[in-house]
């Protein structure tokens, strides 16, 4: 029956960056439908570990400065060492620094870039050849953004990145599909998170968003768990390369 082929249990998911936001959002959908989650985060991510293991999935806690790729083989030894199986990677650490492009630093061209889209490759490239050993196939999801499909403004490096995560998500669904591997991505739109703590404190800015989403309402952790279960479930399997925008309609207007 169709609805068993959204039950991910006894899958093992990787989700960078859950100790908040949306891949917090995330790992607790994936956990609900059944997967133990491997949380690959800068620090102990405990409310992560907490709301996971109480839907009675375990909860692999790897602490990695994802800024840095040279830390991606430390990673994956002990995340295999903690689960022989992955099953399911979602790349969901970013970061975002504005400025006016004008003033625009290279630190914040690097530092933007490493994390959102060369660590986001080299995790995946990793995670594929394991993919591709244990022969089974595998389901990889980035995290990617309006500014993957619009430029936004006075966020250089983020839209550099973003537009990256869309393309390479192409790249690799094309290169893996004959793996079993689905790549494909998700473009959340406005959400309340860290992320977007200073556009949501600007009162004329917020008012301008909310104005646009034809929703009416930012969005929240809760609103990734339907779009990324689908993406890592067998209901998902004749979808490759493609970036779904989860967004209050914000693309739409
Ligand atoms: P967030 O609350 O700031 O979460 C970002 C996550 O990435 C945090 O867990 C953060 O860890 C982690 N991270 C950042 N740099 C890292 C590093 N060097 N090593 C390890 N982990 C690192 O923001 P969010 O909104 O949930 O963002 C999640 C993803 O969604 C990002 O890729 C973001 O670009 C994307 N996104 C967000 C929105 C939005 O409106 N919020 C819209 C489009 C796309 P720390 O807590 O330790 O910093």
């Amino acid at each position: 029956m169709i609805l068993n082929a959204f039950n991910l249990e006894g899958k093992v998911a990787m989700v960078t960056g859950c100790n908040t936001g949306l891949g917090q959002g995330m790992a607790l959908g994936l956990a609900q439908a059944g997967c133990d989650i491997i949380g690959v985060n800068r620090s102990v991510a405990s409310e992560t570990a907490q709301k996971v293991t109480a839907t009675g999935r375990r909860f692999i806690s790897i602490t990695a400065d994802l800024a840095d790729s040279h830390s991606l083989d430390t990673v994956m030894a002990q995340a295999l060492d903690a689960s022989p199986q992955l099953d399911i990677l979602v790349n969901n650490a970013g970061i975002i620094r504005r400025a006016d492009a004008l003033e625009f630093s290279e630190r914040d061209w690097d530092d933007v870039m490493n994390v959102n889209s060369k660590t986001l490759f080299f995790l995946s490239q990793a995670v594929a050849r394991q993919f591709v050993q244990q022969g089974q196939g595998g389901k990889i999801i980035n995290i990617a953004s309006m500014l993957s499909y619009q430029g936004g403004i006075r966020v250089p490096s983020y839209t550099a990145s973003k537009s990256a995560v869309m393309g390479l998500t192409r790249l690799m669904a094309n290169e893996w599909a004959q793996y079993g591997i689905n790549v494909n991505a998700i473009a959340p739109g406005y959400m309340a998170t860290n992320n977007t703590e200073q556009l949501r404190d600007d009162e004329e800015r917020n008012q301008q968003i909310l104005e646009r989403i034809p929703a009416g309402r930012w969005g929240s952790g809760e609103d990734m768990m339907g779009p990324v279960v689908f993406l890592a479930s067998a209901a998902s399997d004749y979808i490759n390369g493609f970036t779904l925008a989860v967004d209050g309609g914000w693309l739409a207007r």
